[in-house]
C-alpha cells in the first residue's frame, strides 16, 4: 500500500553519519523506557550495508505480561477511562504535530532501517502525521444511535472502547503500520500493546518518546520488541487482551485466529495478496506502463497490495511487455538515502533469499523479460533487480503465491470476461486495478472484482479517509476511514423504560 498523499515531503535529509557503535534502544512499558527482564538484546540491521545499526530488547512472555498488565490497568482504572473524546483528540493532534516536527529524522531512521528510498520514507512519515490528525478529528465524531423501538422507552446504542488491543505489525511500512493501529485505538479509548516487526522496530521506539509529552497517561500505549514466537504469540493468547489487530503473512494470520479462539478475542487481519492490475487495449498506453511499474515495484515490491499479476489484453500484449521491460531496466536502484534512488534493498537477508528463490522458480515457470537476479553492481546489501516474467500461466506458483518483492508476472487475456475470471482466480482479495478509457467497461469490471480495494486508471494511492482491507484470504476487518475506528469499538444497547409500571408477566 504505497502511500502517496499530497502532503509535502519533509525537507532535505542529511546523509547517514559514519557507522559508529550500534545505538541501544529500550522498549516502552507503562510510560517508561525499559529493558526486558532478561536484559537481552537483539541486533537490528541496515539492509543496504548489512551492518548492525541498533540493538533492541529481546523481550519474552514475562515482559509481555508486564505490558498487558499496564494496558489492562490503564483501561480499567487511572485517568484514561475518564478522558474525554476531546482530550483524546487533542493528544492525537499533538502527536501529529510532533511527527511533522521530527519528520526529517524519522524518515532518515525509517530509510536506514527498512531500506526504502528516502523519498518514500518521507511520504510515509507525512502519512503517519495525517493518520494521527484524521483520528484526532474522529475521536469526537463517534456517534451512538436512538433505536425506534415500539414501546414507551428510549432505546440507545452506545459505542464503547473494546479494551486492551494487541497490535502486531510487519516491516514494510514500519511507523505507518503502527499509526494505522495506534491512532484509531487511542481515539476510541482503547489501550494498546504493540509489537513491531523484529527487522524494523526503530521508528516506533523513537515515536514512543513523544507519547508522554503529548499527554498520554502511562500504560495506554506500550511497545514490546521481540520475535513472533516469544512476544507475538504470548500477546495473542493473553487472557487480558480483548482484541488482536494483525498485519502480515497469511500463515501467521491463521495461527493468530486459532490462538485467539480460546478466549474469543476480536480479531482483524490484513494479510496481503496477489493483486491483479488489469490493462485493456484502450487504456492510455504511457500511463499504463508507468502504472504497471509503480503498482508492482514501489517500495521494492514489499507491499501487501502490490499489483504483482499484470493482466494485459492480447491486442497490446507484445508491445506492453516490451515497453514495460525497457522502462524497468532504467529504474534506479541504489543506496536508499540517495534522493535519486527509486528502489532500495529488500528489508533482510531472509526476504532477499525468499525473493531470489522465487526468481529462480519464475525462470522455470515462464519467460524472463527483465531482471531475474541480484543487483550485480552492489556487493553489499540485499538488492534485487526488478524482475518481469511474461507468458505466465495463472496457475504458476509465481502467479499464486505472495512473493513480497520486485517480481512481476505478466499474463495475457483476450476478453473482458476472461480478464475477470483470471483476476478473481486467486485465494486473495486485497486489491485490484483496472485501466481503460471506457468507463462502462471499467465499472463493470470494478463490480465483478472480488477485492477490498479497486483502483481505476491508477494503482496504490492510499488515503487515511478511505477503508483498507481484504476479501477472501486477504483477511477481515477494515483499517482507515470511519471503519478503522469501528474495529476498536463495542456497541452497547441501553433500554430506558419510560412507563411508571414496567411491563412484565408478574
Ligand atoms: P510475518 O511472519 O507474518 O510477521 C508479521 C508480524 O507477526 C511480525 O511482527 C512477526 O514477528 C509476528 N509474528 C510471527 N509469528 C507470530 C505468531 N505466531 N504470533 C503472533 N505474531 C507473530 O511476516 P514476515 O515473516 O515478516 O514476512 C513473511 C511474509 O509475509 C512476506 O514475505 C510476505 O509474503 C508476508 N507479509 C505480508 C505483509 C502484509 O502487509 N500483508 C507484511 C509483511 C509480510 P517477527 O518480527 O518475529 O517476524
Ligand atoms: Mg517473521
Amino acid at each position: 500500500m504505497a502511500s502517496q498523499s499530497k502532503t509535502k515531503p519533509a525537507k532535505e535529509v542529511k546523509a547517514a553519519k559514519a557507522v559508529g557503535a550500534p545505538r541501544k534502544f529500550k522498549m516502552y512499558i507503562n510510560g517508561e523506557f525499559v529493558e526486558g527482564h532478561r536484559r537481552a538484546f537483539f541486533p537490528v540491521y541496515d539492509p543496504s550495508t548489512e551492518q548492525v545499526i541498533a540493538e533492541v530488547p529481546d523481550a519474552d512472555e514475562q515482559d509481555v505480561n508486564r505490558a498487558v498488565a499496564a494496558a489492562r490497568a490503564a483501561f480499567d482504572s487511572g485517568p484514561w477511562p475518564q478522558t474525554t473524546a476531546q482530550d483524546r483528540g487533542r493528544i492525537l493532534f499533538r502527536l501529529a504535530e510532533r511527527v511533522r516536527k521530527e519528520a526529517a529524522s524519522l524518515a532518515n531512521l525509517e530509510c536506514r532501517n527498512s531500506g526504502k528510498p528516502i523519498t518514500e520514507a518521507e511520504y510515509d512519515i507525512a502519512d503517519v502525521a495525517t493518520c494521527f490528525e484524521y483520528y484526532g478529528g474522529m475521536a469526537t465524531k463517534v456517534l451512538g444511535q436512538v433505536n425506534p423501538v415500539p414501546d414507551n422507552a428510549l432505546s440507545l446504542s452506545l459505542r464503547e472502547p473494546i479494551g486492551v488491543a494487541a497490535q502486531i505489525i510487519p516491516w514494510n511500512f514500519p511507523l505507518l503500520m503502527a499509526a494505522w493501529k495506534l491512532a484509531p485505538a487511542i481515539a476510541a479509548g482503547c489501550t494498546c500493546v504493540l509489537k513491531p516487526a523484529e527487522q524494523t522496530p526503530l521508528t516506533v521506539l523513537e515515536f514512543a518518546s513523544y507519547l508522554t509529552d503529548a499527554g498520554l497517561p502511562p500504560g495506554v500505549v506500550n511497545i514490546v520488541t521481540g520475535f513472533g514466537e516469544t512476544v507475538g504469540a504470548p500477546l495473542v493468547r493473553h487472557p487480558d487482551v480483548d482484541k488482536v489487530a494483525f498485519t502480515g503473512s497469511g500463515e501467521v494470520g491463521k495461527a493468530i485466529v486459532k490462538a485467539a479462539a480460546d478466549t474469543l478475542k476480536r480479531v482483524t487481519l490484513e494479510l496481503g495478496g496477489k493483486s491483479p492490475n488489469i490493462f485493456f487495449a484502450d487504456a492510455d498506453f504511457e500511463a499504463a506502463i508507468d502504472g504497471a511499474l509503480f503498482g508492482v515495484f514501489v517500495n521494492q515490491g514489499e507491499v501487501c497490495s502490490a499489483g504483482s499479476r499484470i493482466l494485459v489484453e492480447k491486442k497490446i500484449y507484445p508491445k506492453f511487455v516490451e515497453a514495460m521491460s525497457a522502462k524497468a531496466k532504467t529504474i534506479r536502484l541504489g543506496p536508499p538515502l540517495e534522493r535519486e534512488t527509486k528502489m532500495g534493498p529488500l528489508v533482510s537477508k531472509d526476504q532477499f533469499d525468499r525473493v531470489r528463490a522465487y526468481q529462480e522458480i519464475g525462470k522455470k515457470e515462464a519467460k524472463t523479460a527483465a531482471g531475474g537476479g541480484r543487483l550485480a553492481s552492489q556487493s553489499k546489501g540485499y538488492y534485487v533487480e526488478p524482475t518481469i516474467f511474461y507468458d505466465v500461466d495463472n496457475s504458476a506458483r509465481i502467479a499464486r503465491e505472495e512473493i513480497f518483492g520486485p517480481v512481476a508476472t505478466v499474463i495475457p487475456f483476450d476478453s473482458e470476461a476472461n480478464a475477470i475470471k483470471i483476476a478473481n482466480d486467486t485465494q486473495f482479495g486485497l486489491a485490484a486495478a483496472v485501466w481503460s478509457r471506457d468507463i462502462f467497461k471499467a465499472f463493470r469490471v470494478v463490480k465483478a472484482l472480488r477485492a477490498g480495494i479497486v483502483w481505476v486508471n491508477h494503482m496504490q494511492p492510499t488515503y487515511v479517509e478511505a477503508p483498507w482491507g481484504g476479501y477472501k484470504q486477504s483477511g477481515f476487518g477494515r483499517e482507515l476511514g470511519p471503519n478503522g475506528i469501528d474495529e476498536y469499538l463495542e456497541t452497547k444497547q441501553v433500554h430506558i423504560n419510560l412507563n411508571e409500571q414496567p411491563i412484565g408477566w408478574y
